[in-house]
């Protein structure tokens, strides 16, 4: 696996045919989907979805005899599964996803008490607002207000990173996520403004008159990309309310970006890296597509659109990664496209976005096999393993409605 994409060469388009005209001809399988209705294709996307949604069940919270052992976290753990779930049940209407998702979220809630991380992708905050919001779907008010109780309870330490993973912008992702699924308000400013200011002061700190307006370090790297960097802490802002000066500041950041990433479009990882190698979400050009995505639909600005359609073109070209997930492999590159056709309606990203998911549904399951793709170091998680590809056949099946798990709301 020298490479860490394989090359795409799939066509620039391919139009939908009747099923019965694309089984006639001798085309490749990869073809033959792309070319099928959309509803046909959505429909197998759903039934493969659920076919994976059964091995991660399986492997994630049966066999581990229905108890959380070390890992409840979102990220690699089985609030993951929970999560999937979750999706599962918004598009089928399934009760028994519902369900099971809130045994799975009670036995993360009593497993992840002592966890010192307080943000949703990592920590105790996505186990209590994922609580809240299955709890109030369930139609169980107390549980509900007892998961929100134990939210409000969440203490962020002094000296917390400010980015996406562990850190502020995590937690703050969190209040949006609960303020979105149960209620305007249900964490108030009261309680978001403070970590903001916090935010806004230690990015002014560092970056100290320099070209950016906001700069940040974590493990001493001044990263850029969705997971650690601006580009996640930026995400997140735009979702606040923010004070003129704070705006400009948002918008200066990004603006210094789309001004220094590489000649090639891709985005470095961190602040003078001259390695252009990554695009991921985590680090590289996906994650900060996505920030580009949202700031044109926060401020309608044309030159963020510009820099997302352009981020689009990288992620095309070099995102066909050799990796399943949705951090850093296809299912999280498919988003940008989905971004992408939800912004501008755009029958050319949905296809994209098809192109990618469809490459997934053909060969990944064969590659990983073969040993010329990864499987994932935790293979059933959402972020890293097959939980992702599933996530992403769920959206795919509904695409306007498709948004980046725990991180688009
Ligand atoms: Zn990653």
């Amino acid at each position: 696996m020298a490479d860490r994409f394989f090359p795409n060469e799939m066509p620039d388009f391919i139009p939908e045919t009747p099923e019965s005209s694309a089984s006639e001809r001798s085309e490749d399988s990869l073809t033959k989907l792309l070319s099928l209705p959309y509803k046909t294709l959505a429909e197998r996307l759903n039934r493969a979805a659920l076919d994976l949604k059964q091995t991660v069940v399986k492997e994630t919270w049966g066999s581990s005899g229905r108890r959380v052992h070390d890992d409840c976290i979102l990220y690699t753990g089985v609030l993951g599964t929970a999560f999937l779930l979750f999706k599962a049940y918004q598009i089928s209407n399934n009760k028994d996803d519902l369900n099971l998702c809130s045994q799975i979220v009670k036995a993360c809630h009593t497993a992840s008490r002592s966890s010192g991380c307080v943000t949703f992708i990592c920590g105790q905050a996505g186990v209590c607002a994922l609580g809240a919001v299955v709890a109030k779907h369930s139609g169980d008010e107390r549980l509900c207000d007892q998961y929100l109780t134990k939210f409000k309870e969440i203490k962020l330490p002094k000296d917390l990173p400010n980015e996406l993973l562990y850190g502020r912008a995590g937690f703050l992702w969190a209040c949006s996520f609960l303020n979105k699924n149960i209620g305007k308000d249900t964490i108030s400013s009261s309680r978001t403004r403070p970590v903001v200011d916090e935010i806004i002061k230690s990015g002014r700190r560092l970056a100290n008159k320099g070209r950016c307006p906001l700069m940040y370090e974590w493990h001493g790297k001044k990263y850029w990309g969705a997971a650690h960097g601006l580009a996640g802490i930026m995400h997140v802002l735009m979702d606040m309310e923010l004070k003129p000066d704070e705006v400009e500041d948002v918008k200066g950041t990004l603006r210094y970006m789309i001004k220094n990433r590489f000649p090639s479009g891709n985005y470095p990882s961190s602040e003078g890296s001259g390695s252009d190698h990554l695009v991921h979400w985590c680090h590289g050009t996906p994650g900060v597509a996505l920030t580009l995505v949202k700031a044109a639909e926060v401020f309608g600005d044309e030159e963020f659109l510009k820099a997302a359609v352009d981020a689009g073109e990288v992620v095309w070209n070099r995102g066909l990664l050799k990796r399943v997930g949705i951090c850093h492999g296809i299912s999280g590159n498919t988003y940008v496209f989905l971004a992408l056709y939800r912004l501008t309606g755009k029958v050319e990203f949905l296809y994209r976005a098809k192109a990618f998911a469809c490459f997934h549904l053909d060969k990944s399951q064969r590659l990983i096999s073969e040993g010329k793709m990864h499987g994932g170091d935790r293979p059933y998680s959402l972020f890293e393993g097959i939980g992702g590809m599933a996530y992403l056949f769920l959206d795919m099946t509904v695409p306007s409605e498709a948004r980046f798990p725990a991180y688009e709301l």
